[in-house]
């Protein structure tokens, strides 16, 4: 592990395209721009952008090598992501690139690859005020953080959230429409750790909140990668002498 951590902001980039719609106001550049600039903000960390219309998606063998933590939202292109590059990105997961889904990053090939389930939900776009309860404040995502904070227009996911049982639960939101949703969770697959993080509808200006980039700020942190050693796996000789105990 390097002593900074190298931050990749991936986005699908396509909303924001188009003009004269709320998500090309909202985000002008591109609402990776807008979480890359912040991030860049947080000591230590280093932090390129890479999105769709590049080529092999911005997420070449290289840029992935030299990746400790890469960010993900995607919606409206999901099925153009290619199987390759997946493939790709799921094996440094396994290999301990931490991944940090946002929102619609949850129909992701990438995430449902990970999590072996539809990871569908309910969902409403009301503009509705998000209360983000903590709710596990021993957790060093949750840093910094009050015991609830609000965003006040935000898309509404609701459960049940088809998802395995988080690993650890950080967050759960209440909507003003009455659902409520697993907004903050965390899953190990390999030697990767994976954090899903539920804000971010790209006609809100969510991701210029402080508490919203300072949630992905502190998991780019929890999720950079450890020093720690690659298992050994197979056929494996005792480590002392057999049948010595007789
Ligand atoms: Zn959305």
């Amino acid at each position: 592990m390097s002593s900074v951590i190298r931050v990749t902001v991936w986005n699908e980039f396509r909303h924001e395209k188009n003009e004269g719609e709320e998500p090309s106001k909202v985000y002008p550049n591109g609402m990776h721009e807008v979480i890359a600039g912040q991030l860049r903000n947080q000591p230590g960390f280093e932090v390129r952008t890479a999105w769709l219309d590049q080529p092999e998606h911005g997420l070449t063998d290289e840029v992935l090598a030299n990746t400790d933590v890469l960010t993900w939202w995607g919606h409206m292109a999901h099925h153009e992501v290619s199987d390759e590059i997946v493939n790709r990105v799921h094996a440094r997961v396994l290999d301990g690139m931490g991944l940090i889904v946002l929102h619609s990053g949850h129909f992701s090939k990438i995430f449902q690859k990970l999590m072996g389930t539809t990871c569908n939900l309910r969902w409403r776009e009301a503009a509705e005020k998000e209360r983000l309860w903590v709710i596990d404040h021993s957790h060093p995502i949750t840093a910094g953080l009050p015991e609830y904070f609000e965003i006040p227009h935000e898309e509404m996911y609701g459960e049940r959230f088809d998802i395995p049982q988080p690993d650890e639960l950080v967050f759960v939101s209440w909507f003003e429409g009455g659902e409520v949703f697993r907004s903050g969770a965390c899953w190990h697959r390999g030697k990767g750790k994976i954090f899903y993080f539920r804000p971010g509808h790209e006609s809100h200006p969510t991701y210029y909140q402080n508490e919203v980039i300072q949630v992905i700020a502190n998991a780019v942190r929890w999720a950079a990668p450890m020093d720690t050693p690659t298992p050994f796996y197979g056929n494996a000789q005792p480590l002392e002498e057999l049948g010595s105990s007789k």
